[in-house]
């Protein structure tokens, strides 16, 4: 029996004139996601899209697991393809969901037409289908609203699908129908959240890490590719962009008032992302930024942090708890891996007395004796690009 998986394509359907280029950009994500599992054909008829397998070794149960990474879909189904008669597709049903339908105790057939042609209301096939399968296994019994069992019957343009309904997709929106923006990614585990909720908006994110080698290590670097490539399958392919920050970090030290080393660390930060975002076509920087975790974290302290750029700084994590951010980690496959212990930031430069209530002025003052384009310019220069597939 030939077997095809069903996308059901979420808010992409209500973006009237772009959803032809919504539903191209996700037609060639879903191409490369399947690549590693066989020959498919991928179309799209009536916001739905059809994965057919085109030869008999295709790994189906890897492919649905790969698309249950694709952002922009949100239901995907398993399902029997056959022909558009009422007998077909109750044989279909009795041998593609035998096992289901010795099993469940109770079931109801929900029918879809969307071929009006089709001899056949929607509630009169399913309670053909339906009566029939009744007694055929005597096992179930008929539950219209809580059935253990849903057995859909979708009849479409060139043929009749069934299956036991669909598995949650990513939601969200194709990765690149939004455009670009840089995502700074530390070890934490925040910045690989805000980065995975940003690309579930359809955009397509440059991860960017400042590394301040030897104040922390060659692991802690590791560890930052290890978590862009747990993100890779979401956010698709990336180029992750290592700014070397070591001097910066040691100007700062050496030139700066202590209660101010986080603040200005975190405005050369910005300024770079912004120099990565200016050079790729990148329209914001996102951070993990969340009102109140630390002294860098108030609303003083993120005015001054963005007062150097010119592009929005977007936090998409900004108002949530860290339980919640943790369940998100967890959720994503983040969380094991940011929580192992390499150091991210050197506590050589993190002040003992942060200010929690900084005044620009009083900032700007504090990195006047900074060199801070020359600075700027040597990190850009000295960037190393790792591509994560
Ligand atoms: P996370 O917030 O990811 O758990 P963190 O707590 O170490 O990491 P914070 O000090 O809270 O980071 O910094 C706030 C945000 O600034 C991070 O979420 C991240 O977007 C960015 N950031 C901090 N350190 C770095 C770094 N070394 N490289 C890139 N971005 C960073
Ligand atoms: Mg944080």
């Amino acid at each position: 029996m030939e077997d095809i998986i069903l996308l059901k394509l979420g808010e992409l359907v209500l973006k009237g004139l772009n959803r032809r280029n919504f539903e191209q950009k996700l037609i060639g994500i879903v191409n490369r996601v399947l690549r590693p599992y066989g020959q498919f054909k991928v179309y799209s008829v009536q916001s739905t899209l059809y994965v057919e397998p085109l030869e008999s070794g295709c790994d189906m149960d890897g492919a649905l697991e790969a698309l249950k990474k694709v952002f922009g879909i949100v239901s995907i189904s398993r399902a029997a393809v056959c022909e558009k008669d009422k007998d077909a597709i109750l044989e279909t049903a009795k041998n593609y969901l035998s096992d289901a339908l010795k099993s469940a105790g109770s079931f109801k057939v929900e029918s879809k037409r969307a071929d009006k042609s089709f001899p056949m209301t929607s509630i009169q096939l399913s309670q053909y289908v339906g009566g029939e399968l009744h007694d055929a296994f005597p096992n179930l019994k008929v539950d219209v609203h809580h059935p253990e069992l849903v057995v859909n019957v979708e009849v479409r343009d060139y043929a009749a699908y069934v299956h036991a309904g669909g598995m949650p997709g990513a939601g969200g929106l194709p990765v690149g129908s939004g455009g670009r923006a840089v995502t700074l990614l530390s070890g934490g585990i925040d910045s690989p959240v805000s980065t995975w909720m940003t690309a579930r908006r359809g955009i397509s994110v440059i991860p960017v890490h400042f590394f301040s080698f030897p104040y922390t290590s060659e692991l802690a670097k590791q560890k930052v590719l290890d978590l862009a490539g747990i993100l890779a399958p979401w956010c698709g392919r990336m180029m992750v962009e290592i700014v070397p920050f070591t001097h910066i970090q040691e100007e700062i030290h050496r030139n700066c008032p202590e209660e101010y080393f986080t603040l200005i660390m975190r405005r050369f930060m910005m300024r770079i992302a912004q120099r990565i975002a200016d050079n790729n076509n990148c329209k914001a920087i996102i951070t993990g930024e969340n009102l109140g975790q630390v002294a860098s974290q108030t609303m003083e302290a993120l005015a001054v942090t963005e007062a150097c750029t010119s592009v929005p700084v977007l936090r998409p994590l900004i108002c949530m708890d860290k339980s919640e951010i943790i369940s998100y980690a967890r959720k994503i496959g983040t969380y094991e891996t940011s929580v192992l212990p390499y150091e991210d930031c050197c506590t050589v430069f993190t002040p003992r007395h942060p200010r929690t209530k900084p005044k620009l002025e009083n900032v700007v003052q504090a990195e006047a004796p900074l060199d801070i384009e020359a600075l700027v310019s040597e990190a850009c220069a000295g960037i190393e690009r790792v591509k994560i597939l």
